[in-house]
């Protein structure tokens, strides 16, 4: 799933994209009994009230606030974009294809069968990664005319919906802040009277935004914290590095375009680089790389998520 620097990726691809441009038609095919009277556009009396809304606006600026994405118009209204698992926006030129029942972009998607063995059409995708059977799955499209831009979610659990600009402090009331927005003494102020394992409270949306499994492994790596260890032990200094380190890591991420070790995607469609500088997420096994240490990255189940950690340089408190 994105965490905060692949969505912050994706905030900047369409700050770069589509701010100033107007909204000429918006489509769906999400649609489903369990959104039915939700403020979902996979709800399609719901949808039909969102294109109303938005046909014809102007895109003024897009923002994130968490994992979420928010684009804001000129007629006082955002649309309010969560991509779950497996969603990811794509930006280009695409045309609806009566016959498939869907959008299609410049080139159409290469089949995935001859992808596999043929070199050249992997180098095709590689220079064109709109035609890549991966982002097929369109079930979202805001038509810019000249453009397009596509949501492909292969699960489909990604959210769309609508808001009105004075709602969004009340959708995010129980949103942890933003990390970039913090001072070490807010942060300590955080953590102060919370209870429980580190690597657990750090994810939880409700204490600090946009924090999951790959940062919180890298981050507690870095400053040599036991992802175990029980958050009102650890020292004071700790949490200053903790807050630094943070900052730190995920504006590298940002810098490298997020991680792609998943399904995450640009929207050009292109990976994201981060994964080449894991030092502890899905590196179980490997040997520890930090200075020093002659650890090995293990493995180990700590609430309901696996957390990757190095047992020797790492100290549980
Ligand atoms: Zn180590």
């Amino acid at each position: 799933m994105p965490e905060l620097p692949e969505v912050q990726t994706v905030v900047n691809g369409l700050t770069d994209k589509i701010v100033g441009l107007k909204i000429k038609d918006v489509w769906t095919d999400y649609n489903s009994k369990y959104y039915l009277g939700k403020k979902s556009i996979k709800d399609p009396k719901f949808f039909r009230k969102f294109k109303k809304e938005i046909v014809g606006a102007k895109v003024v600026e897009v923002q994130r606030r968490a994992k979420n994405i928010l684009i804001f118009l000129d007629n006082q209204k955002v649309i309010l974009v969560h991509l779950k698992m497996t969603g990811h926006f794509l930006f280009g030129k695409y045309t609806f294809n009566k016959k498939e029942k869907t959008y299609i972009p410049e080139g159409g998607f290469v089949d995935p069968k001859k992808l596999k063995k043929d070199k050249n059409l992997q180098k095709q995708v590689l220079e064109k990664p709109l035609t890549d059977p991966f982002n097929k799955f369109i079930h979202f499209v805001i038509d810019f005319e000249k453009y397009q831009l596509t949501l492909s979610d292969m699960r489909k659990f990604a959210s769309v919906t609508l808001l009105d600009k004075n709602e969004i402090p009340e959708i995010f009331r129980k949103t942890g802040p933003e990390i970039f927005d913090l001072s070490k003494k807010d942060f300590l102020k955080i953590f102060e009277n919370k209870k429980g394992k580190i690597k657990t409270v750090f994810m939880n949306p409700e204490v600090v935004a946009g924090i999951g499994n790959i940062y919180s492994d890298e981050i507690l790596w870095e400053i040599g914290v036991h992802p175990e260890s029980e958050v009102s032990k650890i020292p004071e200094e700790k949490f200053g590095e903790m807050l630094a380190v943070s900052k730190k890591i995920l504006k590298k991420s940002i810098a490298s375009g997020g991680d792609s070790m998943s399904d995450f995607r640009n929207i050009e469609g292109k990976k994201g680089k981060f994964q080449n500088s894991h030092k502890a997420y899905k590196l179980e096994k490997t040997k520890c790389q930090k200075k020093n240490c002659c650890g090995i990255i293990e493995k180990k189940q700590i609430g309901q998520r696996i957390g990757r950690f190095c047992k020797k340089h790492q100290i549980k408190y």
